[in-house]
């Protein structure tokens, strides 16, 4: 064995990498934690109940039913119609996207069960070319949407988007219309389309289908915008509120329906998806079984989550 071999092993135990990979720093109040006891916590601090931003893999797992979700049109891949080219080539940029999250384009499509209720989910990858909406994008929901009508489902989509893919240009643009067109003949058929605002949703995302749900959930603390708060400043020549574009104002200001904490994300929307289509979500039945001695701890989460929401 070389000397360089003891210095190679002794780089690796040492390396920043490995150890990053165990601590994660919450952005909000700056407290140090373990990784594996965050992830248990659906990566919201357990100090200040900042929600940190998760990839697909853990959305997905977070919001459905175990084993439950069935991905489709994941061999949908970006062609380049205007061969652009900016500081790099857009067949670069998605080659980088496709070796950085293993995925073709920034939307996961899907059947699962949330609770119990066959749904059709759609989930942005802000990995991707940062979330942006391009023409698989587009499609993808458009199947998504399709598949629903014929199975007599709802849709949820799950966005984090910095906005419509420039490198597509009007062929992006065109996907706001047309995802906004599928969702009309969603609720045309008296199906339900739950859309969920992660941090951040902005641009032609935010001005599509993203504001486009029967409901709008928030999760706490989401930057939601179409501009960002700096152009808008620098556009009309005075600051903003304290707040603005952030999940509470929105409510506030009733341009969203609720903010919902992470932990309670998914039986809230299982629950809305039971009232739009007339099922019952299994916890409903799990929950009255489990009542006899946690009523009171129910009640109590409920007052709480009344005052939160
Ligand atoms: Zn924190």
């Amino acid at each position: 064995m070389s000397i360089l071999d003891l210095f190679g092993n002794a780089n690796k135990k040492t390396s920043k990498s490995d150890a990053s990979a165990h601590w994660v720093k919450c952005k909000s109040c700056q407290s140090l934690m373990y990784y594996k006891e965050i992830e248990k916590q659906q990566f919201v601090c357990p100090k200040c109940g900042f929600h940190m931003r998760i990839g697909v893999n853990d959305r997905i797992n977070i919001l459905v039913d175990k084993d439950s979700f069935v991905e489709f049109d994941a061999g949908l891949k970006p062609v380049d119609p205007l061969r652009f080219v900016d500081k790099k080539s857009y067949v670069k940029r998605v080659e980088e996207g496709i070796a950085k999250t293993g995925r073709n384009s920034s939307v996961v499509s899907g059947e699962c069960t949330i609770n119990g209720i066959g749904t059709q989910l759609v989930v942005f990858d802000f990995a991707f070319m940062g979330g942006s909406l391009g023409s698989v994008e587009g499609e993808k929901i458009l199947r998504a949407v399709t598949r629903a009508m014929e199975k007599r489902q709802g849709v949820i989509i799950v966005s984090a988007s910095g906005g419509a893919r420039m490198q597509e240009s009007t062929f992006s643009l065109m996907q706001m219309s047309k995802t906004s067109a599928a969702l009309a003949r969603l609720a045309e058929e008296g199906l339900p389309y739950i859309s969920l605002l992660t941090d951040p949703t902005m641009g032609g995302v935010s001005a599509s289908f993203a504001t486009l749900g029967d409901i709008i959930i928030v999760e706490p603390g989401a930057l939601i915008g179409f501009a960002g708060q700096r152009v808008i400043e620098q556009t009309i020549g005075s600051a903003l509120p304290e707040g603005f574009q952030r999940a509470e104002f929105l409510l506030e200001k009733g341009s969203i329906d609720m903010v919902v904490n992470r932990s309670e994300m998914k039986n809230t929307i299982a629950d809305l998806l039971g009232i739009f289509l007339d099922q019952e979500p299994m916890t409903a039945t799990r929950r009255r079984e489990d009542s006899d001695d946690s009523d009171d701890d129910h009640e109590e989460e409920y007052k709480q989550s009344k005052i939160l929401y």
